[in-house]
């Protein structure tokens, strides 16, 4: 199966956390947390159309202003989703500079900040000199943003300070028969990303496709596309050691292809992972695997564990595998 999501981690599990997903085939790419991300390359830079921010703790946030100087003269806005006091943050980070200059500048950027039941809406136009504009509250019912591709939900926990979870699921897979294709004498062409396209869009089985000079509708083509279930990715950091957030962040991540966790802590060191109101690496592991994640990647580990013999990755992925070891 080809993947929909390519995704990797920008940094070492030792630095920022900062995920990077690329969206095949929509030359689109997402990010999620903001720490230093000065490794990425300015293709990919360009590509960010959407951010989703936890919380704003320098290591997560950092990145901001390498991203806004990349995109200052791109014409595709930038949406930035986070928790209660996002708008302020931005607000602040763009106050930080002087702007007489860029009012020829495209830039656009729609802040999106969760709070409780609603979505609080502002932007911040180059054009205006990224003077805050309030745009409007909606209700929020768990989905940040839907498209006919995919979607992506949040969920509020507690870090001493309010901090989102996400989860990036695709609404289902769509693979091409090539045995259905050869036996039935199609040939491979742009017309099978138009047949995608039109599947994904609850198109008519009357929608029609000329396909070397013959006519066919789509009702006819359908053996030729397999549907499977969608690719599911989560990410989860900088969370309080309590049942509460545990037992939401399963709820989220079930089923997950891909949990990026945080292992801050090794589980010897508890005491302080509740004072930092992080997890520990042996509580990553549990919840990998009461939430049946296919494959755990823990991130985010405390510095002082660099030159240990056992790592917080060892330690969850012991735990994710069940090993009592
Ligand atoms: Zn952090
Ligand atoms: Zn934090």
């Amino acid at each position: 199966m080809k993947p929909t999501f390519i995704h990797r981690l920008i940094n070492s599990s030792f630095e920022d956390p900062s995920l990077f997903i690329r969206i095949i085939r929509e030359r689109r790419a997402f990010l999620f947390d903001i720490g230093n991300i000065y490794r990425l390359k300015p293709g990919d830079l360009q590509k960010i159309t959407d951010v989703f921010v936890t919380h704003m703790h320098i290591d997560h946030f950092i990145g901001f202003d390498t991203l806004l100087r990349a995109l200052l003269r791109r014409e595709r806005p930038l949406r930035i989703y986070g928790p209660s006091n996002i708008t302020d943050c931005i607000e602040g980070k763009l106050r930080g500079y002087t702007w007489n200059l860029v009012k020829e500048y495209p830039l656009k950027i729609k802040v999106l900040c969760i709070k409780g039941d609603k979505i609080i809406t502002s932007s911040f136009h180059a054009e205006n000199c990224f003077e805050r504009i309030d745009n409007g509250v909606s209700d929020f019912n768990g989905t940040i943003l839907r498209e006919p591709l995919f979607g992506v939900k949040a969920i509020q926990l507690d870090h001493q300070v309010p901090c989102l979870a996400f989860c990036l699921e695709e609404e289902f897979h769509i693979n091409i028969n090539k045995a259905a294709l050869i036996e039935r004498g199609l040939p491979v062409g742009p017309w099978l990303s138009e047949l995608k396209k039109a599947i994904r869009e609850q198109k008519s089985g009357d929608t029609e496709f000329i396909i070397s000079n013959r006519r066919y509708k789509l009702e006819e083509l359908r053996d030729i596309a397999k549907i499977t279930r969608g690719q599911k990715v989560s990410y989860v950091t900088d969370v309080s050691l309590d049942d509460e957030n545990i037992k939401k962040i399963v709820e989220l991540v079930h089923d997950s292809d891909t949990l990026y966790c945080e292992a801050y802590f090794l589980e010897k060191d508890r005491g302080r992972a509740l004072e930092r109101f992080h997890l520990t690496a042996k509580a990553a592991g549990k919840i990998a695997r009461e939430a049946k994640v296919k494959n755990l990647i823990a991130m985010h580990f405390s510095p002082k564990y660099r030159r240990q013999p056992e790592t917080p990755e060892d330690e969850a992925i012991r735990e994710f595998k069940g090993s009592t070891s």
